[in-house]
């Protein structure tokens, strides 16, 4: 990496082209700051699944200049519906025209690969490192030496570990593990015109049942339809994004729920696989040159659909942070990075921890509870907390 003079400004090293990393690397070119970015993969790309994303990341893409290529090929939800793994009605709540007005954008549902293909084009093409795996890094007081698989070593003064949830750059900061949830989610898409009109609707549709649960939305412009269905199933466990399922096994798991799950499942070809982890929540991530964002600073169980979401949060953070800093103040523009993401990414991960017993109920007294409880808090002003996030530096033209 080339040696910055002493009045330019840090050498900043991401590593991971994940959404995180991208969503910097995007930032980062928006605000005029340069950065290298380290993916071990040989070819960008994606995982065959949708993503949600909400308008607490639809507002910062649309600044980073995304909105063209989400209203192409995202498709804007107009609903949450839950229900029981019967089919009966227990909430929804209304998106569409009422998020852009309480929340300044609308929630889309999008392939991971158009997504991840729109964060590209917004990066700096020269900053890109693909085949790069990094194995550690070695922080020094004047800089941070990267070691990659193939033998090469880089230099920088900053590094940004957007490297998921087994994160190198972490391992440098703390000693903890991934922690299993008992849970795997089975994945896949179906081609839209193979399902029935209603899985077709610009809806995120989710049925609830004892010991599990299966959620799908329509991406790709609606010509696809992503499904998760989550359970306790005894399969070997598997964490790598390309592990695959038994298709039947799943279809025995969710037999006698609603229609339109039966439907969705027997419809699906390839069925993923992903054993659910998490990592307890951390409150220092950053040392004087290292950091983290993303999975690699906060893995949540996918339960609020948050994880995607909260990288962007980091990403658009960090890069307000970042733009400029001297190498004499990036230690503290970490500590105020930290600061402003730890508290706020923490709770999430708690919160998607805890929502997994809730949604999982067998049929009860307690499930009733629950339902109602939902029926309650389903107007979309109880997501304020959540959608309505900004940082809080208004000066940065990122906030804008
Ligand atoms: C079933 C399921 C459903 C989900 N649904 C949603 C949702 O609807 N909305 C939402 O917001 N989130 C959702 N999530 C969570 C979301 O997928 C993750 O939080 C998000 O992908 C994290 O992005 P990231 O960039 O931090 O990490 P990753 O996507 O894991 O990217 C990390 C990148 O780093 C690279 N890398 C890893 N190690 C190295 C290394 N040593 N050297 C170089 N490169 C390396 C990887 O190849 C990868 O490109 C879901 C997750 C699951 C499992």
């Amino acid at each position: 990496m080339r040696r910055a003079g002493r009045d330019s400004g840090p050498r900043i090293a991401v590593v991971g082209a994940g959404i995180g990393g991208l969503t910097l690397a995007a930032a980062l070119r928006t605000a005029g700051v340069p950065c290298v970015v380290y993916e071990q993969t040989r070819e960008f790309s994606e995982i065959g699944a949708g993503v949600q994303l909400a308008p607490n990341a639809v507002r910062p893409l649309r600044r980073l200049g995304l909105g063209p290529a989400l209203d192409e090929h995202a498709v804007r939800i107009d609903a949450v519906e839950f229900r029981t793994w019967q089919g009966a009605s227990i909430a929804r709540t209304e998106l569409g025209a009422e998020c852009e007005r309480l929340f300044g954008a609308p929630y889309y549902s999008v392939h991971r690969a158009h997504l991840h293909e729109a964060l590209r084009e917004r990066a700096e093409p020269a900053s890109l490192r693909p085949g790069r795996r990094l194995l550690r890094v070695e922080e020094h007081a004047d800089r941070v030496r990267l070691v990659f698989e193939d033998g090469t070593v880089h230099e920088a003064d900053v590094v940004v570990g957007a490297d998921g949830i087994h994160s190198v750059v972490r391992d440098a900061l703390v000693r903890d593990a991934p922690v299993f949830s008992g849970l795997s989610a089975f994945r896949g898409l179906v081609p839209a015109d193979r399902v029935s009109p209603a899985a077709r609707q610009p809806r995120v549709r989710l049925w609830l049942g004892p010991g599990g649960h299966f959620v799908c939305y329509p991406v790709s412009g609606g010509e696809l339809i992503s499904f998760a269905a989550i359970a306790a199933l005894d399969v070997p466990p598997a964490e790598s994004w390309s592990a695959t399922a038994d298709p039947a096994s799943v279809r025995t798991a969710f037999d006698g729920w609603h229609g339109s799950v039966s439907e969705i499942l027997h419809a699906a070809g390839q069925v993923r696989h992903w054993a659910l982890h998490d990592r307890e929540p951390l409150h220092h991530w950053s040392t004087d040159r290292l950091t983290v964002l993303g999975d690699a600073a906060h893995p949540m169980l996918p339960f609020m659909a948050q994880g995607a979401n909260q990288a962007v949060e980091d990403a658009m953070d960090l890069a307000v942070c970042l733009a400029g800093a001297r190498l004499d103040t990036v230690p503290a523009a970490l500590r105020r990075y930290q600061s402003l993401r730890a508290p706020r990414t923490a709770g999430i991960q708690r919160r998607s921890r805890d929502s997994a017993a809730g949604l999982h109920l067998p049929d009860g007294p307690e499930q009733q509870a629950r339902d109602e409880a939902m029926r309650r808090s389903a107007a979309p002003r109880h997501r304020a907390w959540l959608y309505s996030y900004e940082t809080e530096d208004t000066r940065s033209p990122l906030t804008r």
